[in-house]
């Protein structure tokens, strides 16, 4: 590894290369080689790398004003907030500059609504393989396998139960139960999708038990399953829910959304130094208005069901496995192939994908993705895995 890496700390495994730029569906290191990239920054580049959309808004913002500090006003903030509510069933938006905070937001809110309406019930149902983030309390709440033992003591009041489980979930609720939160589709854990059925149910039982459902759409939503919001899909309506990644296009940006029930911090409860800052949210306004048209929206389901035929037609000629997931959010189970041996040899071939999992690839590209990039990725995929056959 180069010396000149040493500075940085190695909390992961990095390749030895340096990206310099990024356009669209590429990305560019300093040698000049170009990458394609099915990655997207973990399905944050909405729109691809460095966007006009967002170039501007940026540019725009940084002319008249950066910073104003949470405790006033600003217009980009207010613009936002309004955009998401009237866009969605939730009443009230505190933004954040990540998705583990915007979490620990919907926690929080979840204990303070629990200790002024449930008798001071705090405990939060969470599912297994579930993935909240990386602070303490968002760490103790996912379920993702090898973190048990990390860290501890974990924050307490938090019980995991199996994913698709209703009756699961069921006989884990006591008076202590304040909440359950999930993903619809659980991201890191391999794009496992919920059954229909089961958050139908869920909402059900959780109402009846005076129980919040919190929905964690960091990744699921704003636009990247072909509806605005995953919970959509299902035709339910949440109490609260988390926003991220796709909501900034780039930038760190995150909210937390609440019905006017539920939404009740007291000023003093809830805060943040960057908060609804105007350079972040006048770029997040810029995306919502690209995401939100319906236009847009239809053309994302259509390139999923694109890209989802030609992982399909794959799996077929190579023996892999299912394809999950919904929009462009997939997974393709790559059978006794692992997964973090494609991902290396793709890397080699300047195709970037992720496995989150041994046994599977996923694939977030960008929402505006085109049909001739996704070719491109199947073309270059589909020779890895000749390749890789003619090894066996
Ligand atoms: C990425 C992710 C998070 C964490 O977001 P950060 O911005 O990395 O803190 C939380 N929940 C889900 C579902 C995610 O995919």
């Amino acid at each position: 590894m180069s010396p000149q890496f040493d500075a940085v700390m190695p909390i992961t495994h990095r390749p030895d290369t340096v990206f310099v730029r990024g356009s669209g569906s590429w990305l560019e290191d300093g040698q000049g080689r170009r990458y394609l990239d099915f990655i997207q920054g973990w399905a944050v580049n909405a729109l691809g790398h460095s966007p006009a959309v967002i170039r501007d808004a940026l540019n725009a913002q940084a002319q008249r004003l950066l910073n104003t500090g949470p405790a006033f006003y600003n217009e980009p903030m207010v613009a936002l907030a309004n955009r998401l509510v009237s866009h969605s069933l939730f009443d009230h938006v505190f933004f954040t500059n990540s998705g583990a905070e915007a979490n620990e937001g919907a926690i929080k809110l979840a204990r303070k609504w629990g200790a002024l309406h449930k008798g001071g019930a705090y405990g939060i149902i969470t599912m297994r393989n579930g993935f909240h983030g990386r602070t303490l309390a968002t760490m103790s709440a996912s379920g993702k396998a090898g973190w048990d033992a990390l860290f501890e003591p974990k924050v307490p009041g938090f019980s995991k139960v199996a994913f698709n489980d209703i009756d699961a979930v069921a006989q884990a609720i006591d008076d202590n139960t304040v909440a359950v939160m999930l993903e619809l589709i659980q991201g890191e854990g391999g794009v496992v999708e919920a059954d229909p059925e089961y958050v139908q149910q869920l909402r059900k039982l959780t109402g009846e038990n005076n129980v919040l459902l919190i929905v964690d759409e960091v990744q699921s939503g704003m636009g990247r399953t072909g509806e605005l919001f995953a919970y959509q899909h299902y035709g339910i309506a949440p109490d609260i829910m988390t926003l991220g990644k796709g909501i900034g296009g780039g930038v760190p940006l995150a909210a937390l959304l609440a019905t006017e029930q539920v939404s009740c911090f007291a000023p003093g409860d809830q805060g943040g130094t960057y908060s609804g800052n105007p350079l972040m949210t006048a770029v997040g306004a810029a995306v919502f208005d690209v995401v939100s048209d319906a236009a847009f929206l239809q053309r994302v389901a259509q390139r999923g069901d694109y890209l989802r035929a030609g992982l399909e037609r794959l799996s077929q000629r190579f023996g892999l496995g299912a394809v999950s997931g919904r929009g462009l959010l997939l997974a393709l189970q790559t059978g006794h192939y692992s997964a973090g041996g494609i991902v290396a040899v793709a890397f080699d071939n300047q195709l970037l994908l992720n496995a989150p999992r041994d046994d599977r690839l996923r694939f977030m590209p960008a929402l505006n993705v085109t049909g001739e990039a996704i070719d491109e990725m199947l073309a270059r995929l589909e020779g890895i895995m000749e390749g890789m056959s003619h090894e066996q």
